[in-house]
């Protein structure tokens, strides 16, 4: 097993960290897919290296109708199995009754209680058996993802390793990207939406605004992160 400093050492292109993984991880080995711009990159990638790579989502129960439009896409232009996870039902219909269906504005500590609920349990479950996960996550796209490292040692979900292959990309890129390869897109984007979540938690943004500017607008940015990417990874 490479120990954290030899799996921080780790670098290159996109294509070249996923294909180090499946060679060194499948099976056990998946991409969480939210369906935003860099999953979908991802997957499109995953089809020159391994066509039948496993490929996980979250349905919160709080998602767009447009973030599912882009799965049946993918589904459809790829032929992925996509394994999706539900939250607990009990531990839902506990959170609604007891707080409500927007408990999550009410404070800082309430909104990482339905995230807990909604995606991290989920998470947890996903990554079991697993030994390394993907990620579409770059650093440009948060003030908490500025240390990001392409593949990392992720100490939270016990010392499996986490791959973030678009780690050092810009917007831009993965625009022309996109565009390039004609990959299908969650439609929100075209709105003015720039990061996509639940629906309750996700708006558009105004120009200038930086892009996870609309990911729970009213909590200051150190704290945009669901718990899903808590960062007490090894470098
Ligand atoms: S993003 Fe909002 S609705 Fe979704 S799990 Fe978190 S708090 Fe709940």
């Amino acid at each position: 097993m490479k120990s954290a400093t030899d799996i921080a050492a780790i670098r290159g292109s996109p294509q070249d960290v996923l294909a180090w993984a499946v060679e060194q991880f499948h099976p056990r080995l998946a991409l969480a897919c939210s369906f935003s711009l860099e999953d979908v990159i991802l997957v499109h990638m995953l089809q020159a290296i391994r066509p039948d790579m496993r490929i996980f989502a979250l349905d919160t129960g709080r998602l767009n109708e447009e973030t599912f439009e882009c799965a049946e896409a993918l589904r459809r232009r790829y032929g992925v199995k996509i394994e999706w996870h539900f939250p607990d039902r009990e531990d839902v219909e506990r959170l609604e009754r007891e707080q409500g269906l927007f408990s999550f504005r009410e404070s800082l500590e309430a909104r990482h209680a339905c995230c807990h609920i909604r995606k991290v349990v989920p998470l947890a479950r996903a990554l079991t058996g697993l030994q390394a996960w993907i990620t579409g996550m770059r650093r440009e796209q948060s003030v908490t993802r500025t240390e990001l490292r392409q593949v990392e040692v992720d100490v939270v979900h016990g010392g499996i390793t986490k791959l973030n292959p678009l780690a050092d990309w810009t917007t831009d890129e993965v625009w022309a990207y996109t565009r390039e390869h004609k990959l299908p897109y969650n439609r929100l984007y075209d709105s003015g939406y720039a990061s996509i979540g639940c629906a309750p938690c996700t708006r558009a943004i105004q120009a200038g605004e930086h892009p996870r500017a609309g990911r729970w607008w009213w909590e200051n940015p150190e704290h945009k992160e669901c718990g899903l990417h808590v960062r007490h990874t090894k470098r």
